[in-house]
């Protein structure tokens, strides 16, 4: 648990320091709030990640203006990424807390392109009624850099 003031960099988070550029990321796209990266474990090519440029663990915590300024970006980034990955269909997903799948503290957004026939809804665990999956698969580096070129030329 951090004490940090809230929307200061946590010297502890992989993504205070992939804004800091002490950790690679195939970006995509920032802005003064807002930096969104491709997912390093997508569940499909061009899985991304948006996120606030402040460290606010989840969004209940967030500014109006943080939260504002990742609404504004997402009908420009996803068009792009939707083009460059010929999907025409997206997630949006956005875990608050551990006990709700949150993994890294800071808060994110998943924009996650969809082709017809991948279902996130896999039958897992026995009685084979669907639950909730996260297949999701290690990152191609090399595809992963040209798409992330291709998109940000989109925007
Ligand atoms: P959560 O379960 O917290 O909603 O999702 C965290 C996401 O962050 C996961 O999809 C995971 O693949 C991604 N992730 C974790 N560490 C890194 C990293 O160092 N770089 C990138 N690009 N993504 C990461
Ligand atoms: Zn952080």
């Amino acid at each position: 648990m951090s004490n940090l003031t809230p929307g200061t960099p946590d010297p502890s988070c992989i993504f205070c320091k992939i804004i800091a550029g002490q950790i690679p990321c195939h970006k995509l796209y920032e802005n003064e709030h807002v930096l969104a990266f491709l997912d390093v474990g997508p569940l499909s090519p061009g899985h991304t990640l948006i996120i606030p440029k402040g460290h606010y663990k989840t969004v209940d915590v967030m500014p109006e203006e943080t939260a504002a300024a990742i609404g504004l970006c997402l009908p420009k980034l996803s068009r792009a990424i939707l083009k460059a990955t010929g999907s025409t269909d997206w997630n949006l997903l956005q875990n608050n807390g551990e006990p709700a799948g949150q993994e890294v503290l800071h808060a994110h957004f998943h924009l996650i392109p969809r082709v017809k026939g991948t279902d996130l809804r896999e039958p897992i665990k026995g009685n084979g009624l669907p639950k909730r999956a996260w297949p999701a698969v290690e990152i191609d580096h090399v595809t992963a850099g040209k798409l992330a070129e291709q998109i940000s030329s989109l925007l």
